[in-house]
């Protein structure tokens, strides 16, 4: 599968906006990472510096987009899978960056600071509604979410990436988190769930870089 382009978009969920102390956005709030930051959910250990503050993950649900996107298109046409993704986030770099008003590069685009599972084929957005996603740490329940609570839903956030930055086959959004973020511990261990499915894990081993 080529990856072009990575989309990301923030506080797309009311309670994680109120949990980092903001207001729910008015229009979506789009960054990118570099393709290097991809990782693969595999059962593999992935490495985190360990000299940078907080790193906390956010689970979300990561749509690639198979087909040519035209104008008037449609989420159900033109996304041909799906995965689940965790949008890792160096917070206190983060928050300093945004006391500066500077760019989120350095917060979201370290590596590995893209997790992703193995594709699946896209059900539609219907059916997305049916189910939960989750994540667990250490066998422990600690995010959960559905599409459902979205506040900007796909077909909104997709046709606004493609109105103001473009957006194309073989580009992957990350669709946005919900409440519950916190950060990664040495050992601990992930595992993503869509619905009652295992779809991917990890372990993290935090070190010098
Ligand atoms: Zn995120």
């Amino acid at each position: 599968m080529v990856i072009g382009h990575i989309f990301c978009v923030g506080r797309n969920f009311r309670k994680h906006a109120a949990e980092m102390g903001s207001d729910a956005p008015e229009k979506p709030m789009i960054f990118q990472k570099p393709a290097h930051s991809l990782a693969c959910a595999g059962g593999d250990v992935l490495r985190y510096p360990n000299d940078c503050g907080a790193i906390h993950y956010e689970v979300e649900i990561v749509l690639y987009i198979g087909k040519q996107v035209k104008e008037g298109f449609s989420v159900d046409e033109v996304v041909t899978d799906m995965a689940l993704g965790i949008d890792m986030t160096m917070r206190d770099v983060q928050s300093e960056l945004k006391q500066k008003g500077h760019p989120w590069l350095l917060a979201k685009g370290f590596k590995n600071a893209a997790v992703v599972t193995d594709f699946w084929s896209f059900p539609g957005v219907h059916a997305c509604k049916e189910k939960n996603f989750s994540l667990y740490k250490n066998d422990e329940c600690v995010q959960k979410g559905n599409i459902k609570d979205l506040i900007f839903d796909f077909q909104t956030l997709l046709t606004y990436i493609h109105e103001h930055v473009g957006l194309n086959q073989g580009d992957v959004v990350y669709t946005g988190t919900p409440e519950g973020v916190g950060p990664l511990s040495d050992h601990d261990t992930f595992e993503l769930f869509w619905g009652t499915k295992r779809k991917g894990q990890f372990r993290v081993q935090l070190g010098a870089r």
